[in-house]
């Protein structure tokens, strides 16, 4: 009986003939003829061999393989390292945008020295020189941050926190008892006190001034601010009779006490001094974040022209 061959030998692979023609001594007619041992027809037995010739594996791992390449098809790429390093840069670079920002447009106003309330003519006319700073005799002038904005930067502001053991102290000026002192007497206290960071209306600061960024400036009818009460914070507010220092060392007689022993701020008296910030108890009793860094009483800038 001769040997039968396949159906149509060209379906067969090249190399799947050869390899037909190499197993012929073990693979005979029975293995591929119709109602065999194995029960393939030879179209079937054909497409076995095929994935065997192709892969080199068996069906069922064949099978595992392209359940595997479906499954990565359908999960999302893995970040690469390129794709992270560009990522991080332009973090970096949207953070340092918004620092920038934040800084450059943050121009806040400020309590400036006395004769620089006039904030457009200052910023245009302070060449940030430092003059102010350095001949002031109570420390009273420190030089704005960056924090304040790119305008503001390192023009002068007043700082009237000085440290603890630096605060204004007077002879003339007890506590427990307020004293009532004329604009001239509250000067002449000032001048004889001891202690930094309160303005005395020396002048200094106006007379050094390069350029008349600080302008002339009379402490009896200007203010550099308004001494503000913020009764969150006053121990006065907290528990009647605990505190009333700001109304007895006030030397312009600005500040007296209500009918709950707590204090209030005469406007046409105030002139900005910033004794009563300076020594304002609060500041060292009391933690305060980074926000609310207000004392009890606070110099703050005033629009307005001070009331007479
Ligand atoms: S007037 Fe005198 S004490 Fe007041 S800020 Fe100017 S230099 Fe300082
Ligand atoms: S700033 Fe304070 S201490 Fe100076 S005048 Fe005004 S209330 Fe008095
Ligand atoms: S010194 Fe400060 S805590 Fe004391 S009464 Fe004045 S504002 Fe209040």
């Amino acid at each position: 009986m001769p040997a039968s061959t396949p159906k149509d030998p060209q379906d067969v692979a090249p190399g799947l003939k050869s390899r037909i023609a190499a197993d012929s001594t073990e693979a005979t007619l029975h293995d591929v003829a119709p109602g065999s041992g194995s029960g393939s027809s030879p179209v079937s037995a054909r497409a076995d061999m095929d994935v065997v010739a192709s892969s080199g594996s068996s069906p069922a791992d064949a099978r595992t393989e392209a359940d595997a390449a479906a499954q990565n098809e359908a999960q999302p790429p893995a970040l690469s390292r390129r794709h992270f390093v560009w990522g991080a840069a332009g973090a970096a670079v949207m953070l340092g945008l918004g620092a920038a920002a934040r800084y450059a447009f943050a121009d806040e106003p400020l309590l400036r020295p006395p004769g620089g309330q006039d904030e457009a003519h200052l910023l245009s006319a302070c060449i940030k020189c430092n003059r102010c700073i350095s001949v002031c005799p109570t420390s009273a002038i420190a030089v704005a941050g960056l924090e304040s904005g790119l305008a503001n930067a390192r023009t002068p502001r007043m700082d009237y926190r000085p440290a603890e053991r630096s605060r204004f102290s007077s002879s003339a000026l007890r506590e427990g008892t307020a004293s009532q002192h004329s604009h001239d007497e509250g000067i002449a206290i000032l001048t004889q006190a001891k202690g930094s960071n309160y303005c005395n209306f020396c002048g200094l600061c106006i007379a050094n001034c390069p350029t008349g960024a600080l302008q002339p400036f009379d402490a009896a009818a200007q203010w550099i601010g308004l001494a503000v009460v913020f009764p969150d914070n006053c121990l006065a507010f907290e528990r009647e009779g605990g505190c009333r220092k700001c109304v007895d060392y006030c030397p312009f007689s600005a500040i007296t006490l209500d009918e709950h022993s707590r204090p209030v701020v005469d406007a046409t008296l105030c002139n900005g001094c910033g004794v009563c910030e300076n020594i304002c108890p609060t500041y060292s009793y009391r933690t305060k974040s980074g926000i609310d860094s207000r004392r009890g009483i606070n110099v703050e800038i005033q629009a307005k022209g001070r009331p007479q």
